[in-house]
């Protein structure tokens, strides 16, 4: 089996010699273990933070160590009960081609009909993301007009339809007009190509009434326009920062006082605090597991994963970045 570490810590943004792919040595099995074939990988702009020696909310990856991360594989050879061979699972021994461990950190796929990839994305912890920070974190119901940046992306789109799902107007930002075209399709009333020009300015001319919620994927000037744009009692969902990832660089908030005079809520928040409300999400996203719209970037191989890693940074996935082995 391989597997990908981490060769040293990334200053700024990540280059290959950052990785290294390295043969494990195979292991026997004990009581109660499995082996997993990985067939899906997934990368996710927070393993970014894992890569940096800091205390966080998860802790930081080992230098020559597998790196960890979302993945689905089906089992080869099992030592529990629980497992049998030919089962699918979904489990975070990611960033290789073949998983071994307890039964307990493998979990069967829940019983929706939708490609089991599916489970690293829309229908995973990206989904959940979207689903509870927009539903749950920033309290948007209907009637209510949201803007959401990186909107082509994992979380994003799913925000947008759930936003439309639920009775919302939507307002999208991505970078490029393709991307635009494709949040478009997926029901956002606008979308804004914020590579175009200043962000605050297109988004002041799309939402002419102000935004009652923001959902935060970028930061920077999006976090900034949509301060400026704000209605009264506005509430922020800050899910991510995608643009201060690899360069801890100042950010200017020129309209940060807004958040007075409008009443402004802005929250942070983790998914894995939504972990527990799993059913729920899977019970709401069955019900339209057929009108949701995906779209998968995949890049092929175990030697791709850092590349499609990396891709993340420069906006090369539309949907999910997958790596499929
Ligand atoms: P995406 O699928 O959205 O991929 C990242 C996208 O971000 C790129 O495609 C790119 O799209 C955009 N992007 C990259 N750099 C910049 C930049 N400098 N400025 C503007 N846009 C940029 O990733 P995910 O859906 O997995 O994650 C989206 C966000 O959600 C991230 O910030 C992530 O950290 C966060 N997140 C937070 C979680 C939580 O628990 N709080 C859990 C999961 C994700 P484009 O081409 O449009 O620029």
């Amino acid at each position: 089996a391989r597997a990908w570490t981490l060769a040293s810590r990334p200053a700024g943004t990540p280059v290959a010699k950052d990785f290294a792919l390295v043969t494990l040595d195979s292991v026997a099995l004990g009581d109660g273990e499995v082996r997993v074939a990985n067939r899906w990988l997934s990368v996710d702009p927070y393993m970014r933070g894992r890569m940096n020696d800091v205390k966080s909310y998860v802790p930081p990856f080992a230098i020559g160590a597998p790196m960890e991360g979302g993945a689905i594989g089906e089992v080869i050879e099992s030592r529990d009960p629980a497992l049998k061979p030919g089962d699918l699972v979904q489990h975070m021994l990611g960033w290789r081609d073949e998983a071994t461990g307890p039964a307990g950190a493998f979990s069967k796929l829940p019983a929706i009909d939708v490609p089991p990839q599916a489970f690293l994305g829309q229908f995973g912890m990206p989904g959940m993301t979207g689903y509870w920070g927009l539903l749950a974190v920033a309290e948007a119901k209907a009637g209510d007009t949201v803007f959401v940046s990186a909107a082509a992306g994992a979380v994003g789109s799913t925000v947008v339809q759930i936003a439309k799902a639920k009775g919302m107007t939507v307002i999208g930002s991505a970078g490029g007009a393709a991307k635009v075209e494709w949040v478009r399709s997926l029901g956002a009333d606008a979308v804004i190509d914020y590579k175009a020009g200043p962000v605050v300015k297109a988004l002041g001319e799309a939402a002419p009434k102000g935004i009652d919620v923001y959902f935060d994927n970028v930061g920077s000037d999006h976090l900034d326009a949509a301060l400026a744009h704000a209605r009264v009692g506005a509430r922020f969902a800050i899910c991510g920062m995608i643009d201060v990832y690899n360069d801890a660089k100042p950010t200017e908030l020129k309209y940060l006082a807004r958040l007075i005079g409008n009443r402004v809520r802005m929250q942070g928040f983790i998914v894995t605090d939504f972990f527990p409300r799993a059913s729920e999400f899977y019970r709401d996203m069955a019900g339209m597991a057929n009108t949701l719209k995906r779209e998968e970037t995949v890049h092929d191989g175990l030697e791709a994963a850092p590349a499609a890693f990396m891709a993340l940074f420069t906006g090369g996935n539309t949907g999910k970045m997958l790596v499929k082995l």
